[in-house]
Parts: C-alpha cells; sequence; structure tokens
C-alpha cells in the first residue's frame, strides 16, 4: 500500500513509521519546515523511545520518507491519514478543526485515483461526514471514500501500543474502503489483534468514550484519595482493594496531581461540548473536569502547607514537568499550574526533568533547571515529586534530605512512603490520600 501521513507529530509520526515497518511504502508530510528537514536528516523531533531506531530501519529499506510537498505525497497514494492536531478551540472548549479541513482540502486537489481518505485525529461525531463534504466539494471528480481511525496510542509506549494494540477502530461505509484499511492493517489481523469495524459516528464515539471514560477512572480514585486523606485510610491500598476486582481492574488507579497530557484534558471539554450541543448534558464529563480541576488546586495546597503555610522566600524544588514519564511533552502538564501558583506565591522553583526543558523553557519562565534531582534540592526548603520519571523513583533520599535547608517531601505520584521518608531523615513526607 502507498500511504500519505499528513501531519508529523506524535500520532503522524509513529504511525507513519510503523506503517512503513509493516511493510507499506508511507510519506510523512508536514508543514513545519523544521520538522521536516529534521526527519530528513534523520533526527526525530520528539521525544519517543525507540521511534529512532525504527525510523533509521524504515529509511534506510526504502519504505519511509518525509515531505513538506502534500501534493506530491497524496499522488498516487491508496490511503491518505490526517493526522494534524485537534486543540481546544479558544474560548468555547470545542475541538478545533482548522488543521482538519485545511488538510482535507489540501488533499481534495492531489487525490489521483481511488483513495480512501482516513481520519486519524480525534475529532467530534460528524466530522468524517464533513471531510467527506469538504473533499468532494473541492474536487467533485475525486474518486474517494472517507474513514475514521482514531488513534489510541499511549505517548512514552507508543509504538508499543500501535504494533500490540488491545484493538484497531475502523469507521467506514462501505466494503471498498474496509477492503483498503483491512490490507493496511493486515499484519495485525494475522497476529490476532481485534479489529474493530464500525460505522463512522460509532468509531468518532468511541475515541471520545474512551479517553472521558479513562478521565473518569482517574478523578474517581483521585477524589477517593482526598476522602482518604480526612479519615485516615490510604488510597494505595483502597487502589489495590478495588483494583483487584476484574470489573474494575488495576489501571488507571493511581491517585496523583490530576490529570493532563495532549488529550484528556481537550477531548473531555470537546465531549462536554458535544453534549451541550445536543441539549444532552454530559453531566459525570462536566464534573469530571470540575473536579479533576480542584484536584490541581489541591496539590498546591499541599506544597503551601509543607512551606509552613508561607511560599515567600521559600525555595521548592521540583521533580517532574512533563505530564508523564518518558515523554517530552508539555501540553496541559499539571506543572504548568502548579509552579506557576508556586512562583505567584513568592518561592523560588528549581526544577529537574530528563526531557521536558526544550518544551518546558518557555512555558515556565522563571524556573531554574538543574541536571540533576541532587543539584535542584541544594538547600531546597521543599522536594516536590511531579512526575514518576525513572530517574526520580530509586533516589537516594538519606543524600537529599542532607543537602536541603529543610527535610520536607511532597511526593504527588506517591512513589516513596512516609516511613522510608522519615527513617532517612526528612522531617515531613506528604503523598497523596494517604
Ligand atoms: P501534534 O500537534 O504533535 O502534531 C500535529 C502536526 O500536524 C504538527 O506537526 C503540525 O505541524 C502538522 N500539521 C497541521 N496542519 C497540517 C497540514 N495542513 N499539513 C501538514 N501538516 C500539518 O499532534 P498529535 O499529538 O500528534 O495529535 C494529533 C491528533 O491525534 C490529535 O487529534 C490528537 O487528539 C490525536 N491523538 C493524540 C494522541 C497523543 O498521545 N498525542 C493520542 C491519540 C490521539
Amino acid at each position: 500500500m502507498r500511504i500519505a501521513m499528513i501531519g508529523t507529530g506524535y500520532v503522524g509520526l509513529v504511525s507513519g513509521v510503523c506503517f512503513s515497518d509493516f511493510g507499506h511504502d508511507v510519506i510523512c508530510v508536514d508543514k513545519a519546515e523544521q520538522k521536516i528537514d529534521m526527519l530528513k536528516a534523520g533526527e526525530v523531533p520528539i521525544y519517543e523511545p525507540g521511534l529512532d531506531v525504527l525510523m533509521t530501519k524504515n529509511v534506510a529499506a526504502g519504505r519511509l520518507s518525509f515531505s513538506t510537498d502534500l501534493k506530491t505525497a497524496v499522488d498516487g497514494a491508496d490511503a491518505v491519514f490526517i493526522a494534524v492536531g485537534t486543540p481546544t478551540r479558544r474560548g468555547d472548549g470545542h475541538a478545533d478543526l482548522t488543521y482538519v479541513m485545511a488538510a482535507a482540502e489540501e488533499i481534495a486537489q492531489a487525490v489521483t485515483g481511488y483513495t480512501v481518505i482516513v481520519t486519524k485525529s480525534t475529532v467530534p461525531v460528524g466530522t468524517n461526514r464533513k471531510v467527506q463534504e469538504v473533499v468532494a466539494a473541492a474536487n467533485p471528480t475525486a474518486e474517494f471514500d472517507v474513514a475514521s481511525n482514531p488513534e489510541f496510542l499511549r505517548e512514552g509506549a507508543a509504538i508499543d501500543d500501535f504494533m500490540r494494540p488491545d484493538r484497531v477502530v475502523v469507521g467506514v461505509e462501505n466494503d471498498r474502503a474496509a477492503e483498503v484499511m483491512a490490507e493496511i492493517y493486515r499484519p495485525l489481523y494475522l497476529r490476532d489483534f481485534p479489529i474493530l469495524t464500525t460505522d463512522l459516528e460509532s468509531a468518532e464515539m468511541i475515541k471520545y468514550a474512551a479517553n472521558a471514560f479513562l478521565a473518569t477512572k482517574i478523578t474517581f480514585i483521585n477524589e477517593i484519595a482526598g476522602l482518604c486523606e480526612k479519615v485516615g485510610a490510604d488510597v494505595k491500598e483502597v487502589s489495590r482493594g478495588i483494583g483487584l476486582d476484574g470489573r474494575i481492574g488495576n489501571k488507571f488507579l493511581h491517585a496523583g496531581p490530576g490529570y493532563g497530557g495532549s488529550c484528556f484534558p481537550k477531548d473531555t471539554a470537546a465531549l462536554a461540548r458535544i453534549g451541550q450541543d445536543h441539549a444532552y448534558p454530559m453531566q459525570i464529563t462536566e464534573t469530571v473536569i470540575r473536579v479533576n480541576d480542584e484536584v490541581k488546586k489541591r496539590m498546591i495546597e499541599k506544597i503551601r502547607d509543607a512551606c509552613d503555610d508561607r511560599l515567600n522566600g521559600k525555595t521548592v524544588a521540583v521533580l517532574g514537568v512533563t505530564f508523564k514519564p518518558n515523554t517530552d511533552d508539555m501540553r496541559d502538564a499539571p506543572s504548568l499550574s502548579i509552579i506557576p501558583a508556586l512562583i505567584g506565591g513568592g518561592a523560588k522553583v528549581r526544577v529537574v526533568d530528563p526531557q521536558g526543558k526544550a518544551e518546558g523553557d518557555a512555558l515556565l519562565p522563571g524556573v531554574e533547571w538543574c541536571d540533576d534531582p541532587y543539584a535542584a534540592v541544594q538547600g531546597a526548603d521543599v522536594v516536590v515529586l511531579l512526575t514518576e520519571w525513572n530517574e526520580f523513583r530509586a533516589l537516594n533520599l538519606t543524600e537529599l534530605a542532607g543537602s536541603m535547608n529543610s527535610a520536607r517531601m511532597v511526593d504527588l505520584r506517591n512513589i516513596y512512603s512516609k516511613s522510608q521518608a522519615l527513617k532517612s531523615g526528612f522531617e515531613t513526607y506528604v503523598g497523596v490520600g494517604r
């Protein structure tokens, strides 16, 4: 199959590279010249474990290339994937479809022969039909079908998720498009990964329902964590106790600083908005959004409390700023609301993150970047564990405590235990829900 992948962000680049590894001929297109220049030079513009190796392998095999020229990439392709961003539209919570529709118009001008135009971006129900209309209007003679193929990969584990998915969802309107999609995903069919073929609307809805459910699960345990603190229970025990129930499952039950990232905040906002547009308020999702905001505020209170209620003049060392480990993605990371609040309260903030500096530098003005946790805590009043990178999981707590001005730990990921911290010389340890 010949595939054009429009958009080489976290989803487009991983998908393009993995499709080429399936044996397809893939051209990845992006408007950002700098990204394409880097990719042509063999550099990966994002941090995603394993992506560099797989990319180099498939470029060398002649199956994978990069271009800013959408027209040439789309010309003669069997399938064109739209994997551009769908951020929250300013002001109203809707998914901003500007990039998707602009790509659809450009694709319309460039298609030759029968082509399946596949939307991989997360888009509201009805968008694939709009894409269909836009393409038909821009090029009435184009021979094409649309397909919805939402992506479920997780940043930080994206290649494994793409190559060994829990399921692939394909929304189509006819057999012809279904056959092209089946051919593209044939290596996964052969290995018995479930491929779910639906109509367009159901496929679009599955993506939002999945993300809203996961955001709800996280928020549920975060709310339980708050109550655990009031009643003297330990949320880690509670998570384990409920997670062993097969109907509940143990994933997404780790209490923490509230969900963030490139998907959950914008997708829950978009789903709530879709509900409002249909006069069918998504009450659970709307509550989840509100509770998650409160969770983040509670984290700021925890840090303030650890500073004896006075941030002014204190030095806070923050370990981890990306929204989760193994990515450089800072979009809607909890650090972006927590750190400015600390600085606003007069604290001096030092941060360390294995991959976050390139993105985080501009987003976190006023922080001091350090190279390692031990340097960050020198003379600090509080250390805050914000992102659970492996690098922060086995720190020498005695050394940390010994170099701080006052040895206080706020562990927003529950990596350590109170007894461990106190034994190592910390005077206070505060976790989440314990
Ligand atoms: P991203 O912002 O990292 O990448 C989007 C890319 O598209 C950018 O490089 C941009 O320059 C490019 N682009 C925009 N318009 C273009 C055009 N007309 N032609 C060519 N290139 C164009 O976004 P992302 O994180 O990869 O997300 C893409 C979509 O996938 C979103 O809808 C998102 O919700 C969804 N998604 C993301 C994830 C994730 O973990 N990031 C997971 C599942 C689904």
